[in-house]
């Protein structure tokens, strides 16, 4: 047996930057899953996986991988399972991967509101030490029309209860999310909440919707939904990078598969310069990721 039979539920999903950790599907599915623009996990029906499933491919992959740094609790917001039975599950990752150095998930406002201190404490101390939320926006109207199931108040009260709980924390917005006409509110909201948040890490995605959820989406625009193009979606990115005012350092990207050009820097020190490159690509639009290959 090796960990290549290891059967994963698919689809499954990561961010980008965990590329090299290991990936256990500590549930499946994702426990909200009404998000208008994502397809995600459209084709599950969400359950917790059983532990003994889970720990009998920790100790398979703990055999083989047993340098292990990284390891990603999937699927889509595995932060909902309860507290203690997430703890005795990464109290067996650490027991069994000794060089670990980070392990994270995904994480929903809701979770986070859901959970009490004394349990996100637990979770940190015991080795969970990074959450990923997509905030989408920081818009009222357009996380309505988008079904997100949180309010701006109640993405800034998570994330916030999230850092002040020592977790590190990489957040989500998506450029386009509003279409034209919510394109301004849609952007200066939205880089007042992450401002207000300011967390570690801040990525800018491309709205992109698949054929699964299109006119679902469509449908919750009562007016019609105009799409950006790739101009005033640099607009957009620029005028994000250019309102955004951390009160810390944070690490900014906008190189997911879905974005026109991979643009990243450390805000606020790098604004001037994203400022620049942007304007360039403006100037160049034959520079930009061609449309066929981006992805969500
Ligand atoms: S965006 Fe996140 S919370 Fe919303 S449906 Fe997709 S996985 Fe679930």
């Amino acid at each position: 047996m090796s960990v290549e039979d290891i059967i994963y539920d698919y689809p499954l999903y990561r961010p980008p930057s965990e590329a090299n950790s290991v990936i256990l599907q500590v549930t499946l599915g994702c426990s909200f899953n009404h998000c208008s623009f994502c397809s995600m996990y459209r084709t599950k029906i969400y359950q917790e996986r059983s532990l003994d499933e889970i720990k009998y491919e920790i100790d398979l992959i703990s055999k083989h991988q047993p340098l292990t740094e990284k390891v990603f609790l999937a699927d889509g917001d595995a932060l909902n399972v309860k507290t203690e039975r997430l703890i005795e599950l990464i109290d067996y990752v650490t027991f069994k991967f000794k060089n670990l150095k980070r392990i994270s998930c995904y994480a929903m406002p809701r979770n986070l509101l859901q959970k009490k201190a004394s349990e996100l404490d637990m979770l940190r101390d015991r080795g969970l030490n990074m959450l990923y939320v997509g905030i989408e926006s920081g818009n009222d109207v357009v996380l309505q029309k988008v079904t997100k199931g949180a309010s701006s108040s109640m993405i800034i009260e998570s994330c916030k209860k999230a850092i002040d709980h020592g977790f590190k924390l990489s957040c989500m917005v998506i450029l386009g999310l509003g279409g034209k006409t919510y394109s301004d509110v849609h952007i200066s909201d939205t880089a007042k909440v992450v401002s207000q948040i300011s967390p570690h890490y801040l990525a800018a995605l491309n709205l992109y919707l698949d054929g699964t959820v299109h006119s679902e989406f469509m449908s919750k625009f009562k007016e019609s939904f105009s799409w950006l193009t790739d101009l005033d979606i640099l607009d957009e990115l620029e005028r994000l990078v250019m309102l955004f005012n951390p009160a810390r350092e944070v690490i900014f990207r906008a190189n997911h598969a879905s974005n026109v050009y991979s643009i990243g820097g450390t805000l606020p020190a790098d604004k001037l310069k994203l400022q620049r490159l942007i304007h360039e690509l403006k100037r160049h639009p034959e520079m930009l990721r061609p449309k066929i290959v981006r992805r969500f």
